[in-house]
């Protein structure tokens, strides 16, 4: 018996598929150009990275376990009660966390169909069922989200605007959907890119999350803030949901260098507000020059586009990819997102999208 010579994960473990980033390298270019893990175009604030290497000297110190400082700079910036904020090593450790306390074995988690992948993943590491919703116009479908939930769902995940499809859920129907879900039911609405959305009938779920013990709003540094090294997200949440996630995570789960790069880039308001206007100008331009090179491009409200390529094999998104990484140019592969014919494309900056369309035009006329 195998049990008598290895030891063996809880059921689920080995049913996880890893989940893998973005490439980072490309061999024998002289220029890699990185747009496969929606980083930031410009970088980060000059006043975070300052405050990142301030704390080098004390790197001997445990950081602030509640990181007190960095939650009270996120209330005072949003106007937020600092006892309902969770921060954690990106937001990819929050939703671990809010699994790991309120799903178990035999559980289901409800997810739209195209959604973010950690969803399913960490689903499946609880020993639950993950549930997918299907989409309409690779758009979450509100009544099919609702539709998926039965006695067994513990938590719905809807990312808005959501990765990879771009494509966002109006506050009405984010509304509609928690209306729909039983109390016992939590909603948690993962806004990781909220900050690039500029639609009158967009929210990222603060009023919600105000008038409701069941949803929590994930946001994360890694985006806009251009802070994906750091590891740094957070939650608001009712007081009884932070109650949990703060017994539930480790006691030092955000490090001091995090805290204080995520207090100063808070602070440079104008650093975000550049990386928004540069969104604004080059997500319209880059879009317009894919269509015009006869690609269908999803509508994004991120810092992305989802591009299909679509048959001959010749031209298709794994030949479009190896093209792309030929020239140096990294792009995301959909395959694991039941999206096998598109590639997820990262707004980078001006002379990184004119690389992509330069290079993109050369290998449709091929
Ligand atoms: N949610 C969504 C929708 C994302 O796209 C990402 C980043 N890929 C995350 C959460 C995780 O972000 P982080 O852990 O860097 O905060």
């Amino acid at each position: 018996m195998t049990a008598d010579t290895q030891p063996i994960p809880r059921p689920g473990i080995l049913d996880v598929a890893p989940y893998v980033g973005g490439e980072s390298k490309a061999e024998g270019v002289a220029r890699v150009i990185r747009l496969a893990s929606n980083e930031s175009a410009l970088g980060p604030s000059p006043r975070a990275i300052a405050a990142y290497e301030a704390r080098a000297r004390e790197i001997h110190r445990y950081p602030d376990g509640g990181s007190t400082e960095l939650r009270a700079a996120l209330a005072r910036h949003h106007g937020l009660d600092a006892d309902r904020i969770v921060c954690g090593s990106g937001s990819d450790e929050l939703i671990s966390l809010l699994v790991r306390a309120y799903v178990g074995p035999g559980d289901e988690v409800v997810y739209s169909r195209h959604g973010f992948l950690m969803y399913p993943i960490a689903a499946k590491t609880a020993g639950a069922t993950p549930v997918a919703a299907p989409e309409k116009n690779l758009t979450t479908d509100i009544d099919a989200l609702l539709a998926a939930v039965t006695a067994k769902t513990k938590i719905v995940f809807l990312a808005n605007p959501n990765n990879p499809t771009g494509t966002y859920t109006s506050a009405e129907d984010v509304a509609r959907l928690h209306a729909g879900l039983p109390p016992s039911v939590l909603l948690v609405i993962d806004a990781a890119y909220a900050e690039f959305v500029s639609r009158n009938d967009y929210e990222p779920g603060i009023g919600l999350v105000d008038n409701a013990a069941n949803v929590v709003m994930l946001r994360t540094f890694s985006k806009i803030y251009a802070l994906g090294g750091m590891r740094l997200g957070w939650a608001y949440c009712s007081p009884s949901v932070a109650d949990v996630l703060n017994r539930v995570r480790a006691p030092f789960n955000v490090n001091a260098a995090a805290q204080a790069a995520g207090i100063a880039a808070l602070a440079d308001v104008a650093a975000v507000d550049r990386a928004r206007e540069h969104n604004d100008i080059w997500l319209p331009w880059f879009t317009r020059e894919l269509t015009g090179l006869g690609l269908t491009v999803n509508p994004s409200v991120g810092n992305f586009v989802l591009v299909r390529f679509s048959a001959p094999p010749a031209h298709n998104a794994d030949a479009a990819f190896a093209h792309l990484q030929s020239c140096g140019i990294l792009t995301r592969k959909m395959g694991s997102y039941h999206l096998p014919e598109w590639l997820r494309i990262t707004i980078g900056g001006e002379d990184e999208m004119r690389a992509v369309i330069a290079a993109l035009r050369k290998f449709l006329a091929s």
